[in-house]
């Protein structure tokens, strides 16, 4: 089927679609967590002994002895085959924002022709995928290509089921035969453990004697588009590129913001029940699901949990969602801004830290010492976003999510802190000198009690910030909906095991000074705000004002595209900090630096040569078809001596020939090779040269749009793929 007739069918086939074949539901209780290898699992199916091992495994990470491991390998590949499952395969992170994996059988045959299964410690803990494929950024040469995936026991494993069979999923990390990571499960356990270090430094020293381990936490919420498939089928730009490249405006729009919060459509929601079944039985607690601010967007959270757990999970979570909507009929969009002049999708990350023992440190909490506590640790957290705000850039740059940021719709390319009025007073008083009230008798009544339930309140909250400080935690709201969660809960880690590190390293001093504590805290964070206060903004950051005052009164910087940012991850001062840490060395971040670029240039060049091509091959020839339809019409109702305004076929005549030099225009751009061997010059030239003539392009294409006979137009509309469903 041609395009053209596979968008005048669309309409018919949906309209004629058959209904999901639904099934009653099946109680929570009955799927929560059952095809997970969970610890009530492993306690059902291991002795005493194996689990107590596994599960301080699970909990801190400590190595098992290949005994155990035999042990715990045995039990999980009976329950796997209990399940159904034949398959086994490590899963793992490289740094593309999906996953991988390898499968292999459980089976091997013997000397008589049997077959048997086996699965030992040591096949679970360590897989050879190759993968000499998966981008390294030169960590490895091919001929050097082995790559080794090695179980992650704090991330259960889990059995995938598909229509006919299943398969025993093994979350594991990915490294190279040298030791060096080359995914982003590795630097993210690192940098939580860097953070349980720097915390336990401070917490110590605030007088906290038992102190349990740090974990990171992350809820993430996500947006999405959904557009029938068969809409999506004939749109090659979606299917290539997962946005639109071409497409005039809808008539209607969002502008009546009335899909908002609105009631779910019966389809989407039998999707998302059905994707949410699937989630439930794989252990990931969906939260809450909505409409959003587009038409045809919608959002799913899942409750928060520890963020190396809901970082695979958030990975799994797309996969599930793309391949559910597929079942249904629809195709399932994470791309950052599938439709022009339509809001795009974000992920927000929530991220917190805490343990045991003194529970959340970004909860104000109800007692003068949690109080020190909190302040300290959202000290190091503006701190942290100040000294390394290029970075935080950096880690959401994408092709995708630069047509978001700065758009009045996602918040602005500068990376700033909302902390909320109450907070940010406190922070005020603090660096205007409370200590010295103190240290003369004064008290520490802060009023934090109130900033709990305040905060909380999200219509208090701040939509223009890309940070926001909500209550009893952080909001990283710039982040693109296709992305994965581990880059940016890897840089936040980061930037506050560096903040609590020099945080202790001040503690230490203020104390050696003689200073007791609610003084020695004051002193600190007052130092701390004359720093770093810049960076804590509680207006409109959507507005110009904010953009010209951030940059040339607070020096804050503001990096508009992913050309400027990515290069932000190889400055020293983001190389010390990660070789300081302990999370990456200066060639992991070297090498990713380098995949991610070339990601970048690649799908800005994939992008660019589907505009060339669709322009070409499918809108120029509908535009030639009518207009040689309509000089025809126009002549032969002249020979009738019938007149007919020739306008319509010269406007149509001059939006195609400005299309095709902007195609060619856009062609010549795409033919530079010479970027002096610079890839920051190969990047810039992808940002402005090759964004800017497809823009031109789509500029006239979208014209030809409203010009050119509705039955002659090859790609469906906005207005289609937006409201029929
Ligand atoms: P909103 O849209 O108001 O921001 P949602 O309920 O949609 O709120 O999403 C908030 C997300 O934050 C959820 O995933 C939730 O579980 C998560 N969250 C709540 N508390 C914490 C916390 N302490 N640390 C990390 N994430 C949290
Ligand atoms: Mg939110």
């Amino acid at each position: 089927m041609s395009a053209n007739e596979l968008r005048t069918t669309a309409t018919t086939a949906i309209v004629d679609r058959e209904p999901f074949d639904t099934t009653m539901p099946e109680a929570l209780n009955e799927i929560w967590a059952s095809d997970v290898f969970d610890v009530t699992t492993m306690e059902e199916s291991l002795s005493k002994s194996a689990f107590k091992e596994m599960k301080a495994a699970v909990q801190t990470g400590a190595p098992l002895d290949p005994t155990t491991a035999d042990v715990v390998a045995a039990a999980m590949k009976d329950w796997a085959l209990s399940k159904g499952a034949k398959f086994f395969s490590h899963v793992f992170y490289p740094l593309t924002n999906i996953t991988a994996e390898k499968h292999d059988g459980f089976i091997v045959t013997n000397g008589d022709g049997r077959a048997i299964t086996e699965f030992t410690g040591s096949i679970l803990i360590k897989g050879e995928p190759d993968g000499s494929s998966f981008p390294n950024g030169s960590l490895r040469t091919t001929n050097a290509a082995r790559g080794y995936t090695a179980w992650d026991p704090t991330s259960p494993a889990y059995v995938m089921r598909r229509a006919n069979g299943a398969t025993l999923m093994i979350p594991s990390v990915f490294m190279s035969w040298t030791g060096e990571s080359l995914d982003k499960k590795i630097p993210l356990l690192r940098s939580n453990s860097a953070m349980d270090s720097a915390a336990k430094r401070v917490l110590e020293l605030m007088g906290e004697t038992e102190v349990a381990t740090l974990n990171s936490s992350c809820g993430a919420e996500q947006e999405y588009f959904l557009v029938d498939a068969h809409f999506a089928n004939a749109r090659p730009d979606l299917l290539l590129a997962g946005r639109t490249l071409f497409g005039a405006p809808s008539p209607k729009g969002q502008e009546f913001d009335d899909h908002y919060f609105g009631a779910i459509p019966e389809r989407v929601q039998v999707f998302m029940q059905d994707f949410e079944d699937q989630m439930y039985r794989l252990g990931i607690p969906a939260k809450t699901h909505h409409n959003e601010v587009a038409p045809g967007q919608f959002e799913i959270a899942p409750y928060f949990e520890a963020a190396n757990v809901a970082a695979d999970h958030q990975q799994l979570m797309m996969t599930i969602m793309t391949s559910t909507a597929k079942a249904h009929g629809f195709m399932c969009l994470l791309h950052e801004k599938p439709f022009a002049g339509l809001n795009g999708s974000g992920k927000h990350v929530n991220w917190s830290v805490g343990n045991s023992t003194q529970g959340n440190l970004l909860d104000p909490g109800h007692t003068p010492a949690e109080n020190l506590n909190f302040l300290l640790f959202c000290g190091a957290v503006i701190r942290g976003v100040h000294l390394y705000g290029p970075l935080l850039r950096a880690v959401i740059a994408s092709a995708g999510n630069d047509h978001r940021l700065g758009a009045n719709e996602a918040p602005p390319a500068i990376l700033s802190v909302y902390l909320g009025e109450q907070l940010e007073a406190v922070f005020e008083s603090i660096r205007s000198g409370i200590a010295s009230d103190l240290a003369d008798g004064g008290t520490m009544d802060l009023g934090l009690a109130q900033i709990l339930p305040f905060s909380r309140d999200p219509g208090d909250r701040n939509r223009t910030s890309p940070f926001a400080f909500t209550g009893n935690r952080f909001e990283f709201r710039a982040v693109g909906s296709g992305q994965s969660v581990s880059g940016p809960l890897i840089a936040m880690n980061t930037i506050l095991a560096d903040s609590l590190a020099w945080i202790a390293d001040e503690l230490e001093a203020a104390f050696a000074r003689g200073l007791d504590k609610p003084v020695a805290v004051a002193t600190v964070l007052q130092e701390l705000m004359e720093m770093h206060g810049n960076v804590v903004f509680g207006g409109d950051g959507y507005s110009s004002d904010w953009h010209a005052d951030a940059v040339a009164e607070r020096g804050l910087r503001n990096i508009p595209t992913t050309a400027d940012a990515l290069p932000e991850l190889v400055t020293d001062e983001v190389k010390g900090l990660f070789e300081r840490t302990g999370v990456l060395s200066e060639a992991e971040l070297e090498s990713r630096y380098e995949v991610y670029s070339e990601q970048y240039i690649l799908s800005i060049g994939v992008e660019a040569d589907l505009v060339v091509e669709l322009a070409r091959t499918m809108i120029y020839p509908a535009a030639m078809k009518y207009l040689a339809e309509l000089t025809t019409t126009v002549a032969s109702a002249g020979s009738l001596g019938i007149e007919i305004d020739p306008s319509p076929a010269a406007a149509i005549g001059t939006a195609a020939t400005a299309l095709m030099s902007a195609v060619d225009a856009l062609e010549s751009a795409l033919a530079v090779e010479d970027f002096d061997e610079s890839v920051e010059k190969h990047m810039q030239h992808c940002a402005e040269t090759l964004r800017d003539g497809m823009d031109a392009v789509r500029t006239h294409a979208d014209t030809l749009e409203t010009l050119v006979a509705d039955a002659h137009w090859p790609l469906p509309k906005y207005r289609e793929m937006l409201f029929i469903r």
